[in-house]
């Protein structure tokens, strides 16, 4: 094969011939040719072919354990979420390979899909986990807040976004797509306001959790390929939401105080109060949630019933913070540290300096999600003008630049004797 150069050719496929942005390819010796453009349309058609006709075989899924160590490297803490994540998944994608398997085979039990929901704190890391297994199977993920979710006809969101978003994540691959995880934050906030709303239906809650219903029991769902709303003559997507798994998630604020009304109830004092308790009794509640608890916290049973794996995760403390920032494969001091390196910078964190900020996250009361921010905004200053800096550089982070009592940043820039 050779390249040619312009008004060479002619591309069977598309009649273009070769110029400035476009280049043939042809056989030796033969005068017929294919464009570049026309190549790589043809190797997407070919990659999604290949992605629709290879099927989940669970001999390609990694084991429990395997998810769990995967999950170490990423995700601090948080023990028996990781675990338990790490069996729903794997059991989802044991279950998908088995109704590949009998697909052909009427009499073959159909294993029910468990969708998994994560109760725990802001910034404890629900959506990290989600993004993590799913970056681990290598299969689409989409991220929604059921906060800004509507029933179809009120102003917001339609549901079906959420698909459409998973449809995006998978480039357009609905066979991939179909096979996704979509993480639903915040699912708390659509709780009914009280249990008893026979008389006035809490529009706002329990139609988005009717509608939510509907896509993770496993339906076919029409999807506005632009999003937005639906409208008459548009062409939809279809898309198969059976296989697709679900996590959702939300910090289920007084959930607690549910839980331990009712345990106190059952056997002669639980203990202390909620208000005494501490983040491990806490926990030890949590997961001691029933279907009935989440009931009387709002949600609706049938939601429930298709969620029957749950799971609390703990507040970070000060510690686990620490780790956050300095652990993971991606902790954000690395990040820092490889982001300043492209400057010629060394980047150093005093030990006090990053006990410091997990101090200010705590205060800030944003868990992990805060740290970031924390970061970002210290280092603001010195980001805007050590670029400007020719040769190699050190700049060290104290305790007293993450408490702002630092004020000229410039002059701890260390200027290194060059190596050379
Ligand atoms: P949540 O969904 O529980 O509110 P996130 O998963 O969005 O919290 O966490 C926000 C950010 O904080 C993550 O991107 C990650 O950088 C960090 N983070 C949170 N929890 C953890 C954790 N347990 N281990 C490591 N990083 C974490």
């Amino acid at each position: 094969m050779k390249f040619f150069g312009n008004n060479q050719g002619v591309c069977v496929f598309c009649r273009n011939t070769a110029g400035r942005d476009r280049r043939l390819v042809g056989g030796l010796g033969s005068d017929i040719y294919i464009c570049d453009k026309c190549v790589a349309i043809c190797q997407e058609l070919l990659e999604q072919q290949e992605a629709e006709l290879m099927p989940i075989e669970i001999k390609n899924v990694p084991t429990p354990s395997e998810f769990k160590q995967y999950l170490d490297s990423y995700v601090i803490g948080q023990e028996e979420a990781k675990k338990t994540l790490s069996v729903a998944v794997y059991n989802h994608y044991k279950r998908m390979s088995v109704l590949n398997a009998s697909k052909m085979d009427e009499n073959a039990i159909k294993i029910e899909k468990s969708n998994v929901l994560l109760i725990g704190p802001t910034g404890s890391g629900k959506t990290l986990l989600a993004r993590t297994l799913a970056e681990r199977l290598k299969v689409p993920f989409a991220i929604a807040d059921a906060t800004t979710l509507t029933e179809a006809g009120y102003v917001g969101e339609d549901v079906e976004n959420v698909l459409l978003k998973l449809i995006n994540a998978a480039d357009g691959n609905i066979e991939a797509a179909q096979r996704g995880i979509i993480f639903i934050d915040e699912i708390d906030k659509i709780a009914r306001k009280s249990e008893n709303t026979s008389i006035t239906r809490d529009v706002s809650g329990e139609g988005v959790q009717q509608a939510l219903l509907k896509i993770i029991e496993g339906t076919i769902a029409s999807v506005p390929p632009q999003g937005g709303r639906k409208h008459p003559n548009q062409e939809m997507l279809q898309i198969d939401t059976t296989n697709i798994l679900f996590i959702l998630g939300g910090a289920f604020v007084g959930l607690d105080k549910i839980i331990e009304q009712r345990v106190a109830s059952h056997s002669m004092g639980f203990g202390s109060n909620v208000g005494q308790m501490d983040e491990a009794q806490k926990m030890q509640l949590l997961n001691q949630v029933t279907p009935d608890d989440l009931v009387k916290f709002g949600l609706i049973p049938e939601l429930i019933g298709r969620m029957p794996i749950t799971c609390a995760l703990k507040e970070l403390t000060k510690d686990d913070l620490v780790n956050v920032l300095t652990e993971p494969k991606n902790a954000i001091t690395k990040q820092f540290q490889a982001s300043f390196k492209i400057d010629d910078v060394d980047l150093i964190f005093e030990k006090e300096a990053i006990e410091e900020i997990a101090n200010e996250a705590i205060r800030q009361k944003t868990g992990a999600r805060g740290l970031r921010t924390i970061v970002e905004k210290m280092l603001m200053d010195i980001m805007f003008q050590i670029p400007d800096i020719k040769g190699k550089k050190q700049f060290t982070v104290t305790k007293k630049i993450v408490q702002g009592k630092e004020k000229n940043l410039s002059d701890k820039i260390l200027q290194l004797p060059d190596a050379s």
